[in-house]
């Protein structure tokens, strides 16, 4: 139960005066729909904002403060052209408020002619004329002004800046004084103001310590919810499961395992052999074989006499896994299914059977597989696939599962770079596959202009003409999607590689129906199309190994890691492969660089290293995507330095006070709440 605390700032934003729906509506689309959203929606930037006495102190480009007098209101001349209103300072100088659009209307009403305003915005000129377009304040005269500090939030249509930072100011008003659940000597230490202060003192512009502790507190409760995760896992009982290698020696691999391979599967025995559920995440480039490790753990678990279930995040990459396993688990004779949402009436039900009287030993599916109608004899192993796209709390429901709690496997292949695997699987053990297997060609990475496309199209032309597959990745569906017109849109490439080479071309794309999606999907995968057009949804898993070409138009807006992954679904056969980088006219330096890294290695965990370098601040773009390592207030750089010293911190108050019950523990179980962590409260005995 959220502790009674919160509850003023887990009210819902229309209880705060003045909003109604009109203001609730785009509040809604910045996210903000609880007081506590309101008070975190930190300020982009700063204005320092001079209070001047007359126009003649400003300096023509200064944001400033000043009263003035009102005078006429000058109609607009055209439908386009602004409403002007005449204002003068105590000295008699001239200085224009300019409206445009429906804003004049509103300025009507609050400017009246003979009224006195103190006005904020932008000193401009506009030939002769000192004006103000838009004032971001217009107060009544006041008496005393002076120079502030104004935060500036990002908006959404039907918002303003003041109708913001007066939201922000009431949320702080009925924000109540939260119990400290920092460590009193590291918040002393860093000088770091309390919960509330900082609040004030981030919206209010007095950032470094504020910001520092906000994030902080953020990072906290990751760590913590994570840590109850991990002390949960140890308590729960499980089913030992010691293989006895029967199944593994019937194997017929066409090749040796790497060292990474064999060191991560005795590493997974080792986890499996304990009566304590394992929690592993095996971390391996694209094709560095995660695959062939996963057979060997369930092999183990089907040889203890458990079945194993394998999860895969789309219908097409569960299809997949299970034609590569009952290939490769052929010689072992145990009984692998697929299990997806399509499966309907007897065939399912057969199924389900099979899975109850435990004559399935090998499960492979979507997440229908976890539904409650599907009960297991003994489910004791679950691996799921491309783990990022499975929240913690998706992770937690598919460990609860059954009576026992199985031992998990994840896989992921979203090069993280090592200071953020704790964010993202802290509560994990971690085995890397960082070696690829032997005799692979390295992937010829080129950059091409994109005012060479003709060129391009051609040689795709020849490429097709010799039997291969290619992949045409594009950034965006349609181009009014984004105020950039020149993006390229799918559709576009789609209509005009169609009119070239006809259906032998298919296109995927986030917004289709996924039944499309998947059909179009399978007509390349069986080899009937010769080029997917794409947005970035192919980047997980998709195995064609005839497919051989990969060509990214406007490559230069993708991220780093974003873009090794496409890469990676090309150079998976025994030819020789090729990736094509169509950049645009302008690069910034950053982006140059990029793809300059791209051409010169092809180690996923080097290249993300190399991306949070470049990035810097910024965000990372395979994190964000998942979802969980994108801290809505901790910024890279804080995740980078502060996650560590949470991290440490967490696993100290566990160890001190697992249950949380504590002063301090207590105050923990708050901001766990706070931060929307409470499946990890949930987990603690009687929380
Ligand atoms: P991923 O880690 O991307 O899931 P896969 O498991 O799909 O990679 O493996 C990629 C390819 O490498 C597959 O064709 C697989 O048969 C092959 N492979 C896996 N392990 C080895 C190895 N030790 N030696 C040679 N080829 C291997
Ligand atoms: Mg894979």
């Amino acid at each position: 139960m959220r502790p009674a605390v919160l509850n003023p700032v887990f009210a819902q934003v229309d209880s705060l005066t003045g909003v109604g729906p009109k203001i609730a509506r785009p509040l809604e689309r910045l996210g903000l729909t609880r007081v506590r959203d309101v008070l975190y929606h930190l300020p982009e930037r700063y204005v320092h904002r001079r209070a001047v006495a007359v126009l003649d102190e400003a300096r023509v480009g200064e944001q400033i403060v000043v009263t003035l007098s009102i005078g006429a209101h000058r109609a607009p001349a055209s439908r386009r052209a602004p409403l002007r209103i005449a204002a003068r300072d105590d000295e008699g100088d001239h200085c224009d408020l300019v409206y445009f659009g429906k804003a004049a209307f509103a300025a009507r009403k609050l400017l009246p002619e003979g009224s006195r305003r103190t006005i904020a915005g932008r000193l401009d000129r506009f030939g002769q004329t000192l004006q103000i377009v838009h004032p971001d304040h217009v107060f009544d005269a006041q008496a005393q002004i002076t120079d502030r500090i104004e935060p500036v939030y990002a908006l959404a249509e039907g918002l303003t800046q003041p109708r913001i930072a007066a939201l922000v100011a009431q949320s702080l008003e009925r924000a109540p004084d939260l119990p400290e659940w920092i460590e009193p000597g590291l918040r002393a230490a860093r000088a770091w103001p309390s919960w509330l202060d900082a609040l004030r003192q981030a919206h209010g512009g007095e950032e470094e310590a504020a910001r520092n502790r906000l994030a902080y507190d953020e990072l906290l409760a990751n760590a913590l919810a994570l840590a109850l995760v991990r002390s949960d896992r140890r308590r729960r009982a499980c089913r030992p499961l010691a293989g006895d290698g029967r199944l593994r020696a019937a194997l017929r691999l066409p090749y040796a395992l790497t060292a990474a391979q064999v060191r991560s599967i005795a590493e997974i025995d080792a986890d499996l052999r304990q009566a304590t559920p394992m929690l592993r995440l095996l971390q391996g480039d694209v094709g560095s074989g995660k695959t062939v490790v996963a057979l060997h753990a369930m092999l183990a678990a089907v040889e203890a006499g458990a079945q194993a279930a394998l999860l895969a995040p789309t219908e097409l990459l569960a299809r997949q896994h299970a034609d590569t396993l009952t290939r490769l688990a052929a010689p072992t004779g145990i009984n692998v299914a697929l299990l997806t949402g399509r499966d309907k009436g007897r065939v399912r039900e057969a199924k389900l059977m099979g899975l109850m009287d435990g004559s399935i030993q090998l499960l492979i599916g979507t997440h229908a597989i976890f539904q409650d109608a599907v009960a297991y004899r003994n489910l004791g192993l679950v691996v799921i696939d491309e783990q990022h796209r499975f929240g913690v709390a998706q992770r937690l429901m598919l460990a609860s599962k059954g009576e026992r709690a199985p031992h998990t496997l994840a896989m992921t292949a979203t090069p993280i770079p090592r200071s953020l695997t704790l964010a993202q699987y802290g509560e994990m053990d971690v085995s890397r596959l960082d070696e690829r297997p032997p005799g692979r060609q390295p992937i010829d990475t080129r950059v091409t202009s994109l005012e060479r496309i003709e060129d391009v199209i051609d040689g795709l032309s020849r490429h097709v003409a010799g039997g291969a597959q290619a992949y045409w990745v594009c950034p965006m569906v349609r181009a009014d999607e984004s105020v950039d017109s020149d993006i390229a849109a799918a559709e576009a490439r789609f209509a005009a590689l169609r009119s070239r080479f006809g259906d032998a071309v298919v296109m995927v794309h986030g917004q289709m129906a996924s039944e499309d999606r998947d059909a179009a999907m399978e007509r390349f995968a069986r080899g009937e199309a010769a080029v997917l057009v794409a947005t970035t949804v192919i980047e997980v898993g998709v195995d064609v190994p005839n497919a051989t070409l990969m060509i990214v138009e406007q490559a230069e807006r993708f991220g780093l890691a974003q873009l090794h992954q496409l890469r990676g679904r090309v150079g998976r056969g025994s030819g020789r492969s090729t990736c094509l980088l169509l950049r645009g006219s302008s690069l910034s330096d950053t982006a140059r660089e990029r793809l300059a890294l791209l051409r010169s290695s092809q180690d996923g965990f080097h290249l993300a290293e190399e991306d949070l370098r470049l990035r810097g601040g910024g965000e990372l773009m395979g994190t964000r995507q998942s979802g969980e390592a994108a801290f809505r207030i901790a910024s890279l750089e804080q995740v980078q330095r502060l996650l560590p010293v949470a991290h440490d911190d967490a696993l100290l108050l566990m160890e001190r006070d697992g249950g949380l019950n504590s002063p301090r523990g207590q105050a923990a179980r708050t901001l766990l709440y706070l931060m929307e962590r409470d499946w990890g409260v949930q987990l603690l005995r009687g929380g």
